[in-house]
């Protein structure tokens, strides 16, 4: 990965070019539909983040444990918010509780949950976190699939008090069709939905491909990088 460092006048064109295009696709939806941007910063360098966070943007998602953690120390300074967006593995529980993120987005099977669960109880401590959903049913994604979500989402609230869920995520269809993306997105906010009043309050859909058709689906928080991070 290139990982080049972006004078800050190209920072700030890329931000306020991405934050107009979700403005504009937000008050499509109405005028009180809130949009939150987090700066997936995984592809980029980390002056890139300082410059950003100079520039007003507080929430940024990393998809790696590891990253996640040296990101989080550089940036202790800062009142950063810090998201988890991808796979968790199992053995990196324990690392992940440590660092204590603002959001676990990417809590993909009962299975995560329940191991997630016991080392929270052990470490006392809780995770706020998103169901993640294939909502495309795709082999390669993480996810639970569309149908099982409504009743994953309650089991895991019942049987997992130190899981606290707020919502739901996807990552939309892999293709350049429109309708496959809309439909995956159409899915997920059905399920989110369905889980009003048991603590959904964030739909997180939608990368830089495609989170203006997100926006327009129900999507409230957006995960957005190489949009962000290109030269010109
Ligand atoms: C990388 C990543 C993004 C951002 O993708 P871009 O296309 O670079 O905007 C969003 N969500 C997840 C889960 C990711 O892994």
């Amino acid at each position: 990965m290139a990982e080049a460092v972006l004078s800050e006048e190209q920072l700030s064109r890329n931000l306020d070019a991405v934050i107009q295009r979700i403005e504009d696709a937000r008050i499509k939806v109405d005028e009180h539909h809130i949009v939150k941007l987090v700066v997936v910063s995984k592809y980029t360098a980390l002056k890139n983040v300082r410059t950003l966070y100079e520039l007003g943007q507080r929430a940024f998602g990393e998809n790696q444990v590891q990253q996640l953690a040296q990101r989080m120390e550089e940036t202790e300074d800062l009142p950063l918010e810090w998201h988890m967006i991808g796979r968790l593995q199992k053995n990196k529980i324990n690392k992940l509780i440590d660092l204590n993120p603002f959001l676990l987005q990417s809590l993909d099977s009962l299975e995560l949950a329940e191991a997630l669960h016991k080392r929270l109880e052990a470490k006392e401590s809780h995770m706020d976190c998103l169901l993640q959903i294939n909502s495309a049913r795709e082999e390669s994604k993480a996810g639970v699939d569309p149908e099982e979500a409504v009743q994953t989402y309650r089991e895991i609230r019942e049987r997992f008090s130190r899981i606290r869920l707020r919502g739901v995520m996807t990552i939309g269809a892999h293709t350049e069709e429109r309708d496959p993306i809309r439909q995956s997105f159409e899915t997920t906010r059905k399920i989110f939905d369905e889980l009003q009043g048991e603590g959904a309050e964030i739909c997180s859909m939608g990368m830089s491909g495609d989170f203006e058709l997100a926006i327009e689906c129900g999507s409230n928080m957006v995960r957005i990088g190489s949009a962000l991070f290109r030269e010109g």
